[in-house]
């Protein structure tokens, strides 16, 4: 038996039917805050993610699936959507001339070669926002509670966004500095990792998840110093400022420190969706250098990614059964070659009539059939009969109330559409 690759799934059932869903929600929320979705490859030059994720993320260094293809290019399945999404910006030069807001959200699959968990996948889906060319943290404020809401909307209890800053560039030099001193004593008390990091991205230590769960490492990061005593004036007006605009917009917030997400490109707010027990949904910040970086103009950007499959855990939870659950609204019996045709014909009206119909297509007996028609909930059957037929009439039985009446057969789906 050929498996599934390790940290693949197949979404069956009720999972495939929330993601639909989920999609759907996505397409129709975005549309109302005027966002334009966006596709971009799923693969990508290596070069991309290097420059932009960064040489010293997880990411990069251990996370990327990375392959030659027959014209000996390096290409990297994407493990993330910015990146792509903004190289497309530069490359189709969606800026133009234009002094308005650029917005875009993705929906897609995203790899990353992980350890395989509850939520954590080697392919996964993202649902993302990418909004350029405004610096201004009304933006941000807008970029926040598009995620904010639609979790609200989609009725996920007690989300709390988790904020932090990062300063500007001289902010995050100097906070660096102070932070890479503190350190430097306990460097050996860090886990191998951060012990890598304190060299190459020292901010990242402070995310670490295995020196948190440890007493000591916990102890020696909960007294380092904190971002906001080294932010300069402009940086920590900023942030003042976003503040307000959340707490305007009655976004659940709270300030953390130990934000500093994973990647490389982040400047200013940070934040993540998080649980009340405590499951990171998505996350997302300001990235104004970034565009520059991969070879555009200055385009100041702020954006975010979520999980969905983490969303559909939560939703999994929540989610009513008669959103997602499937239920037929016809289903024509049928046994003898005559009613079988006639089946087959009126299956076709009905389905082109949006009536979801089923039909016999595996020469079953009329007893299988009546167990099957249960087992999809049918609302209405059909209980096609030859002496019935010669005189052109349809037998249905109303399956709820279990009433039998004979309808014209040309005046069958008229009846069905009126009664269902
Ligand atoms: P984590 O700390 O959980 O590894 P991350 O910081 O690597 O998350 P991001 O790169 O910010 O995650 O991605 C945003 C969101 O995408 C995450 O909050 C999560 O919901 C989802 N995500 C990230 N990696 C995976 C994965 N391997 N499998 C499933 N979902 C994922
Ligand atoms: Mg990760």
């Amino acid at each position: 038996m050929i498996t599934k690759p390790k940290g693949t799934y197949d979404l069956l059932g009720k999972d495939a039917r929330i993601y639909n869903y989920l999609s759907n929600v996505i397409d129709n929320y975005m549309d109302n805050y005027n966002y334009d979705l966006i596709r971009t490859p799923i693969f990508e030059a290596s070069e991309l993610f290097h420059r932009s994720v960064g040489e010293t993320t997880d990411i990069v260094t251990k996370e990327t699936y990375d392959f030659k293809d027959r014209g000996d290019r390096d290409i990297t399945l994407r493990p993330e959507g910015t990146a792509g999404v903004v190289r497309s910006v530069i490359e189709n030069k969606l800026y133009g001339n234009r002094n308005d807001v650029l917005k875009y959200y993705y929906l897609g699959t995203m790899y990353r070669y992980e350890r395989p968990q509850s939520g954590r996948n080697r392919e996964f889906t993202q649902f993302g926002v990418e909004a350029f060319n405004s610096d201004d943290p009304m933006l941000d404020a807008e970029v926040i509670s598009v995620g904010y809401n639609l979790l609200q909307e989609l009725d996920i209890p007690d989300i709390t966004v988790k904020l932090n800053t990062l300063g500007d560039l001289e902010s995050r030099k100097n906070y660096t500095e102070a932070l890479v001193k503190y350190l430097k004593p306990h460097i050996n008390e860090l886990c191998e990792d951060c012990q890598r990091r304190l060299e190459t991205n020292p901010l990242r230590i402070l995310d670490c998840k295995y020196d948190r769960s440890l007493e000591k490492g916990r102890a020696i990061l909960d007294k380092a110093p904190r971002i906001n005593d080294y932010l300069t004036k402009e940086s920590a007006d900023r942030f003042k400022q976003l503040q307000k605009n959340l707490t305007l917009l009655d976004v659940d917030f709270e300030i953390d420190p130990n934000i500093v997400r994973g990647l490389d490109y982040y400047d200013h707010n940070v934040w993540e969706y998080v649980t009340k027990e405590g499951v990171t949904l998505g996350g997302g910040g300001r990235y104004n250098n970034l565009v520059e970086t991969l070879g555009g103009p200055h385009l100041p950007a702020v954006g975010f990614a979520m999980g969905l499959e983490r969303i559909i855990l939560e939703l999994n939870k929540v989610i009513e059964e008669r959103f997602i659950e499937k239920q037929l609204d016809v289903y024509i019996m049928s046994v003898s070659e005559e009613e079988k045709l006639t089946a087959l014909k009126l299956a076709q009206e009905f389905r082109l009539n949006n009536l979801r119909t089923e039909i016999n297509t595996a020469n079953l007996g009329l007893k299988s059939q009546f167990k099957i028609a249960d087992g999809l909930k049918a609302k209405f059957l059909i209980i096609l009969n030859n002496e019935d037929l010669k005189k052109g009439l349809i037998n249905v039985k109303d399956n709820v109330t279990k009433e039998e009446t004979k309808v014209d057969e040309k005046d069958i789906l008229d009846w069905l559409m009126i009664n269902i």
